[in-house]
């Protein structure tokens, strides 16, 4: 195709797509509003842009060069948002490390990622140093601390980070390079094999901000932060850079509350004292918040949250909104930066009863601006859009990981055919819903149906006396697979276990005999635990409760009961 290029004129600007962009305009428009940090720091975006500047001079005199990774382990914190900016902004590239990951995993990838610095919040220094002695390319460290007299025996430690900012200037002339240098990398766990490092550019990671920004601030039947709002992020900035919302969140110049280590009391009270509007987090931590003692009697009207990660359940968005909070689930994943789709209400929706507009709060979403998704059959065909037809969701857009960091073979699964392969099954529908049914290897195939694991935990944990639950497939021999359900029981409904079998089935018949879920969805099996396996990010670890449940029949579980 011929289309016209203009070629520029000489001397015109080629304005790259940076991060430090970003952080320019939100420090325009509110050089007095706070960064806050738990119950003892707060400082204005004047005072982040100079301590940005002071970290890119304390990187740039201990070494760091452009291309080099630069690695932080810490809780959410106000030096966490410093280095996502200064750290790209030098153009070296920021490993965020998931701290909860086992530390064979975190050497794997700290290795992996040829990490050459590293920033090790004081908590973490057993953890780093358990590993020390392994790494390969790690040449300095820096001590993150709340402590007013660090000490760390740390090796290669060139100081600590506040020390070493009190010394730097807080000037500092952020260069322009390529917008298609990788500014972030972290690692994605799969169901098997070694982590896998997702990577994203300057580029990506502005145009990612760009659409977040709209999906958050301009659609008026879902809006969910403004320039007013006070933004707390309750999932961790090791995983996808909390969802990318500080980028968003700091080009608005909006008022923003890091809470550290997430303690549900620290968390409580900064939302009271900070007056928090917005927040986004997986489902369990919200549950834990809500169920813990400070939450209980608490009104907590104008807390809107965006719950992604996981499916987010009715059960779960009633019992919010009975204590004032207004969730919205969205969708993404690692390897998608992450934002991909959230709710949207058009004029049909907007026109129809509040109880269908809540069904399609909790469902994916419709995808944010420049997405492109579509769901695929096995043989690699599109499938209508008719909210029926089921196959695994795909995607396009200008911010997805180009493939992961050295995988050559999985980076050509991910992207086959030129689609983004998500791994997850799902519908869409002609209001352009995405409906995630399941993970594909989470879907459970009994006798010949498919059944999907979001939507039996949906409907189970409607069951008064269900805290929490978990539903996988376990192997049969006659049916191939058989549902299993693992329960967390409300503490007063200690009674009802034992006729929890029958109460159950009770249910879920009319669910049945709806048509909404087939007989053979009624699990088999289910048992009563104390809590639930969950991963390094709080989501139900099914891979784990697969492998208990196994270890289980094999040597039995007093818990365990047949339906
Ligand atoms: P991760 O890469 O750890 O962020 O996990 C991404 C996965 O989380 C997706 O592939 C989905 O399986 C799941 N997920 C994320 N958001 C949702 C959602 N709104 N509903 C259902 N599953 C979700």
């Amino acid at each position: 195709m011929q289309t016209r290029i203009i070629p520029p004129t000489p001397g015109a600007y080629a304005f790259p797509l940076l991060i430090k962009r970003l952080l320019m305009s939100g420090s325009r428009y509110e050089q007095a509003r706070e960064i806050v940090y738990r119950d003892q720091l707060r400082y204005s975006y004047k005072t982040l842009g100079e301590r940005i500047a002071r970290l890119a001079n304390v990187l740039t005199q201990a070494g760091v060069k452009a291309g080099d990774t630069v690695a932080v382990m810490d809780w959410d914190s106000h030096r966490y948002l410093e280095c996502m900016f200064a750290i790209p902004m030098i153009g070296a590239v920021v490993h965020t490390i998931n701290v909860r990951l086992s530390p064979e995993q975190i050497l794997y990838t700290m290795n992996h990622a040829e990490d050459r610095y590293v920033l090790v919040n004081a908590d973490f220094v057993p953890l780093y140093q358990a590993v020390a002695g392994q790494l390969t390319t790690v040449s300095n460290t820096i001590l993150l601390t709340d402590n007013p007299h660090p000490q760390a025996d740390l090796p290669g430690l060139l100081g600590e980070y506040e020390t070493l900012l009190a010394a730097a200037s807080p000037e500092y002339a952020f260069p322009d390079f390529d917008e298609n240098s990788v500014a972030t990398t972290f690692y994605t766990t799969g169901t098997t094999g070694n982590p896998k490092g997702v990577y994203f550019t300057h580029r990506q990671l502005v145009l990612h901000t760009l659409s977040l920004s709209t999906m958050l601030g301009s659609i008026d039947c879902v809006r969910l932060m403004g320039t007013n709002d006070v933004y707390m992020p309750i999932t961790p900035m090791f995983h996808v850079h909390a969802w990318g919302v500080p980028y968003a969140a700091t080009m608005l110049g909006i008022k923003q509350v890091y809470p550290g280590r997430y303690e549900p009391d620290m968390l409580l009270r900064l939302w009271q004292t900070e007056q928090v509007t917005f927040s986004h987090c997986v489902p369990t931590i919200l549950q834990m918040l809500l169920n813990c003692d400070r939450a209980q009697g608490v009104d907590f009207a104008g807390w809107r949250i965006i719950i992604g990660g996981s499916a987010l359940n009715r059960a779960l968005y009633d019992a919010a909104l009975a204590r004032g909070i207004q969730l919205t689930a969205a969708y993404g994943m690692s390897e998608t930066c992450p934002m991909i789709s959230c709710a949207y209400f058009d004029q049909a929706l907007m026109a129809a009863d509040a109880e269908v507009r809540a069904d399609f709060r909790l469902k994916a979403g419709v995808p944010v601006p420049l997405v492109e998704a579509a769901v695929l059959d096995s043989s690699g065909q599109v499938l209508p859009a008719d909210g029926e037809s089921q196959g695994e969701l795909v995607l396009r857009a200008p911010w997805l990981s180009m493939g992961y960091l050295d995988e050559p073979e999985r980076s050509a699964e991910l992207w086959a055919g030129g689609w983004l392969h998500t791994g997850d099954v799902a519908t869409l529908d002609h209001h352009g819903v995405i409906d995630i049914r399941d993970r594909i290897k989470d879907v459970i195939k009994t006798g010949g149906e498919w059944i999907s694991s979001l939507e039996l935990e949906g409907l189970i944990a409607l069951h008064p006396a269900v805290r929490e639950v978990a539903v996988v497939g376990v192997p049969d021999a006659q049916w191939g697979e058989r549902p299993f359900a693992l329960l967390v029981l409300r503490p007063e409904q200690e009674p009802v276990a034992a006729t929890l079998a029958g109460d159950l089935k009770r249910h879920l018949l009319p669910y049945v005999q709806q048509g909404q879920i087939n007989k053979w969805a009624i699990p088999s099996q289910v048992a009563v635990v104390d809590q639930i396996p969950k991963t390094s990010v709080g989501k139900l670890d099914k891979k784990r409760i697969r492998a208990d449940i196994k270890r289980w029949q094999a040597d039995g579980h007093p818990a365990i009961v047949a339906l």
